[in-house]
């Protein structure tokens, strides 16, 4: 069940600050894709490639479909073809597969990186010096790159009710977002996206400079 009152006032809320909301409907049915796609929502998130790639089947061609799980290189092929962004590029590995694809796909693919922050052992991503790292491979290889634009930053605040904390962590993640946008050259000109917040969090992502937030039971209800 949709709740189409609570998408109602996120977007309120998100038009006016230019934020963007990304559905997640992970698990869910797609006959609740469709009745939010059906009020005027776009944008979509999964995290799991084998079940985007059958809800993409069979759901309108114009939703714009966010992959935000855990990437594995050898699945990207599944998704290539439609994806519209992906924020979980954990590995420069991953980032030429993914411009591996989107070349046989005829396509450019955005993504974001996923920076690790949370203090939790669990969670993927990459830290801020692996970043750097990373930007450094980027810089010396992106001739050979020109089928992937990265577009920003991704990440998730440690699961606690600990608010101070959560501000903290999304202070950190938009610092080092703007810090890259400021000072790199990796990304120009797309680097432009902080995806940050979830149904639990995102009112302090926004206010810590968050401009996409990614909301799953909120709208759909509980997993
Ligand atoms: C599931 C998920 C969300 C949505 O979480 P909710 O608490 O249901 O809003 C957001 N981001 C990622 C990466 C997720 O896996």
């Amino acid at each position: 069940m949709v709740n189409k009152a609570a998408w109602e006032n996120l977007v309120n809320e998100f038009n006016s600050k230019g934020v963007t909301l990304v559905a997640v409907s992970k698990t869910k049915p797609a006959s609740d894709i469709q009745d939010l796609y059906d009020l005027g929502q776009r944008d979509f998130g999964e995290n799991y490639v084998q079940e985007l790639a059958e809800k993409q089947q069979s759901l309108p061609s114009d939703v714009r479909w966010h992959f935000i799980g855990h990437l594995q290189s050898n699945k990207v092929k599944y998704i290539a073809s439609f994806v519209h962004l992906i924020h979980t590029v954990d590995s420069f590995k991953l980032l030429v597969e993914i411009n591996k694809q989107a070349v046989k796909s005829g396509r450019v693919i955005d993504v974001l990186l996923q920076l690790h922050i949370a203090d939790e052992e669990t969670k993927f991503g990459m830290n801020e010096k692996e970043i750097f790292e990373f930007m450094d491979y980027y810089e010396a290889q992106k001739g050979d790159l020109q089928n992937v634009r990265i577009c920003g930053l991704m990440g998730m605040a440690t699961n606690t009710g600990n608010v101070q904390q959560v501000r903290e962590e999304f202070f950190r993640i938009n610092n080092f977002f703007k810090h890259l946008a400021d000072t790199s050259f990796v990304g120009k000109p797309y680097f432009s996206i902080c995806s940050i917040g979830m149904s639990s969090d995102y009112k302090i992502a926004i206010e810590e400079g968050g401009n996409m937030v990614r909301i799953g039971s909120m709208l759909f209800g509980s997993r």
